[in-house]
């Protein structure tokens, strides 16, 4: 496990670690370069299901390459759609959801996650959450676009109702260069 909390990475990693087991439903909502998807692959084992979502070929081929390598492709489920049309795929209810935002490191850029859909796929990921289920979400400061995602992100999150979902911000305050931040939403028992 991890011994220092020095990043958001690290605090996502440990918060899948301890709460998928084995038979879990997941969704990956922006595989990028697919290492998330492999963790979640690794932790829900064969009988459990992971969903992974991206807009770019290069994503998916990526990430589908690096399952293959790996030998966990057989339990995971690659769309490349938009995350917003999360729910014309995700037909159960899903134990955790995760969403690393901003652009693919190494890639275009141009290509990144957008304050508005990106809004969208979070409500929808609420709706499919499964009682006690968690909702992951990194948002990147450090950009103009990523600034505002964050903004939007953060405004909507601060009125959802806290008989519903407890809502935990984690930011690093005392990090320069504006450091990510995490959200970690539980869906509580209704
Ligand atoms: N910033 C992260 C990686 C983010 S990768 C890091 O540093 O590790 C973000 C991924 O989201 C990219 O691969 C991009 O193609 C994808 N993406 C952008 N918009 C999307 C959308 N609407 N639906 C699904 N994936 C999207």
């Amino acid at each position: 496990m991890y011994k220092y909390f020095n990043n958001v990475v690290s605090i996502a990693k440990a918060l899948m670690i301890k709460r998928i087991s084995k038979g879990n439903i997941v969704v990956d909502a922006t595989v990028g370069n697919g290492n998330d998807t492999l963790l979640l692959a690794q932790l829900v084992g064969e009988e459990g299901k992971v969903y992974g979502f991206d807009i770019q070929e290069s994503a998916i081929n990526n990430t589908n390459l690096k399952l293959i390598e790996n030998n966990f492709n057989e339990s995971v489920y690659l769309i490349k759609d938009s995350h917003e049309n999360i729910d014309q795929y995700v037909v159960d209810k899903a134990d955790l959801i995760v969403f690393n935002l901003g652009y693919l490191p190494g890639g275009s850029h141009d290509i990144v996650t957008k304050a508005e859909t990106t809004v969208i796929a979070l409500e929808k990921s609420l709706d499919l959450l499964k009682e006690n289920g968690l909702l992951l979400v990194t948002t990147y400061v450090g950009h103009n676009e990523g600034k505002t995602e964050d903004r939007q992100i953060n405004k909507y999150f601060s009125v959802i109702d806290q008989k519903k979902f407890n809502v935990l911000k984690f930011e690093f305050i005392n990090q320069i260069n504006y450091p990510p931040v995490l959200y970690c939403v539980e869906k509580n028992k209704l």
